[in-house]
């Protein structure tokens, strides 16, 4: 499938002149791109590009018009890059790394007006090899580029995962987990994308959409089983928590679904965390409306305990890396038996993930945990086979 992103050219086809005005970069997924100066009668070739290189990337930093000529060598292939797509990550950057990077540009700007000046002979050019580095952030531009596609095109969908009540050993809620349903390399889970999507403000509309189909699927359980009480689990990120409008978006969605704030548990991470005061307001604000917040991944952070003594929370999610160590490892054991202690004293609940046996659940019942989420119980599938598996509303082997 070619995205309009992608460009074919044919031979000695021009991308840009010097002088125009830039709004886009490009990398070179085939064939072979010179870079040139031209005084209208003279031609001198300043660079030959190949697969995997950039190219157009100085107007976009520094806002001036282009500073030499490009055209295809034969056929080629071009993926664009929008200004936004890069100003963003520069506007992001450490100042310092940004005025090394328009020194740098300066310096490559006088050095091709030198060259107009006085036009050399027409040498013949290597291909130049980008470094490592050079070659993985280009990966990650383009990748980064598919993401926005993915969005616009629809290619996300929603998963979500049983969470059992471990006394009723039957279905209480669901965590709602996002897949990538790529074109190019399959369905993608979301470890692989959903950082890269959170360096950028592309985590926001991907979050606001998660929230939406998850509460729409939602809804829709409510109305074909009325008679079970379940919740939904919905995974919040950094940026999404910190955008102004989070709590006024998220209130309109559940509104004009007439749902409840209390069916929906939104997981924030540790991580998450370490930001403080407007933070622990935000996380506040959520549950004086009724949402249920549950504290994702704990024990994994630097200073789990802290985050339980100031921030408050509904409920409190084991990490997996602790259940998969429970049976081989005596310290796990000791510190997953402490922890639903402590959490009966709190009265916060708690989850435990990645249970894959039935006799880890067991345990963990015995124990006082209240909720279980795992492979045994059911890996995380699609909303019409989540409809099935109510339908047969299965009480558990435990
Ligand atoms: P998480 O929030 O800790 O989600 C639980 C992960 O553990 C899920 O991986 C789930 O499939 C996996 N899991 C559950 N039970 C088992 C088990 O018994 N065995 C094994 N091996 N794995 C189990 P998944 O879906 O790949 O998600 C990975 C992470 O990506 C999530 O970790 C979460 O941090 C993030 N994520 C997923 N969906 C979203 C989303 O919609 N928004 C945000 N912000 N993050 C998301
Ligand atoms: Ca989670
Ligand atoms: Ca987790």
């Amino acid at each position: 499938m070619i995205h309009e992103f992608s460009k074919s050219l044919v031979d000695k086809e021009v991308i840009f002149e010097k002088d125009d005005h830039g709004d886009k970069a490009y990398i070179v997924d085939s064939g072979r791109v010179e870079i040139y100066l031209t005084d209208g009668e003279t031609e001198t070739p300043i660079s030959v590009l190949g697969v995997g290189e950039i190219f157009g990337e100085m107007a976009l930093v520094d806002g001036s018009p282009r500073s030499a000529s490009a055209r295809a060598l034969g056929e080629c292939q071009l993926t664009s890059v929008s200004k936004d797509q890069l100003s963003e990550r520069i506007e992001q950057a450490d100042p310092i790394v940004r005025l090394l990077v328009n020194m740098l540009i300066k310096r490559i700007r006088e050095n091709n007006d030198k060259l107009t000046k006085s036009i050399p002979g027409n040498e013949s050019l290597d291909v130049k090899k980008e470094s490592k580095e050079e070659l993985e952030v280009i990966k990650k531009i383009k990748f980064e580029k598919e993401l926005e596609v993915a969005l616009e095109e629809k290619q996300f969908t929603m998963h979500y995962q049983p969470i059992i009540d471990l006394s009723t050993k039957q279905i209480a809620g669901f965590e709602a987990l996002i897949r990538w349903n790529s074109p190019i390399h399959g369905l993608v889970r979301p470890d692989i994308f959903m950082g890269l999507a959170e360096e950028t403000s592309l985590i926001v509309p991907i979050s606001n959409w998660v929230f939406e189909e998850s509460c729409r699927t939602f809804k829709h359980y409510q109305v074909n089983f009325p008679f079970l009480e379940l919740f939904m689990s919905i995974n919040i990120s950094g940026k999404q928590f910190s955008d102004p409008l989070f709590l006024e978006k998220i209130q309109t969605v559940i509104k004009n679904l007439s749902l409840k704030p209390s069916d929906i548990k939104l997981e924030v991470t540790e991580t998450l965390l370490v930001e403080g005061e407007f933070v622990k307001n935000q996380i506040d604000a959520l549950r004086d409306l009724g949402f249920m917040v549950s504290l994702d991944d704990f024990g994994t952070g630097y200073s789990s305990l802290s985050y339980l003594s100031d921030f408050s929370f509904d409920n409190l999610k084991i990490d997996k890396s602790f259940i998969d160590k429970m049976n081989t490892d005596k310290n796990t054991a000791v510190i997953i038996e402490a922890i639903i202690n402590m959490s009966k004293g709190l009265e916060v609940p708690v989850i435990a993930e990645g249970i894959e046996s039935p006799e880890d659940a067991r345990k963990l019942h015995d124990l006082g945990c209240k909720y279980g989420q795992g492979y045994y119980f059911s890996k995380p599938i699609d909303k019409h086979a989540i409809i099935k598996l109510l339908q047969d509303n299965p009480k558990f082997r435990i």
